[in-house]
């Protein structure tokens, strides 16, 4: 479940929508969680649902460590990727910021930590922009991430 003061916006023709906070978000806010809403959907039953529901599912699901695709049930499946993102996991299931957020900035995460299985081309503009994102390179960033984490939880207490 995305955080309600939240927000789905178009980002540009390229990129398409992403999600916006509506307010001040503070560092270490949890924006995000895994809930019971969010479908689990496992590979090889994509084919067996409805074809829009199929496409939905294939654009909008990450992957999970066990292989499994979550297809969250609201906005949060409209986050964009960021190589310098608003958002980070604190957990398999936990989202907070990293940063304090204001009204208008887009929620963004790192899609290195999905487990993703092919290469994105990436055009987020951050000044440290990695130009893709790989399914190899989550080894590389761990320990930024995990920092950042860190940093991000500690502000949440
Ligand atoms: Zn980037």
């Amino acid at each position: 479940m995305i955080h309600p003061a939240t927000d789905v916006r178009q980002v540009s023709e390229t990129i398409g929508a992403g999600v916006f906070a509506i307010a001040k978000i503070p560092k270490g806010t949890i924006l995000w969680v895994l809930d019971r809403l969010d479908r689990r959907v496992q590979p090889g039953q994509v084919d067996t649902l409805p074809a829009a529901l199929a496409r939905a599912v294939e654009r909008y699901s990450y992957q999970d460590p066990g292989g499994d695709l979550i297809f969250c049930w609201d906005a949060g499946r409209m986050m964009n990727h960021s190589c310098d993102p608003a958002t980070v996991a604190v957990s398999r299931t936990l989202e907070v910021a990293r940063r304090d957020i204001e009204a208008g900035d887009a929620l963004t995460c790192d899609y290195g930590v999905l487990n993703m299985t092919g290469t994105l081309d990436c055009q987020c503009g951050a000044p440290k922009c990695r130009r893709q994102v790989r399914s190899d390179e989550a080894s590389a960033h761990l320990a930024q991430w995990d920092a950042w984490a860190a940093d991000a939880w500690a502000a949440a207490y």
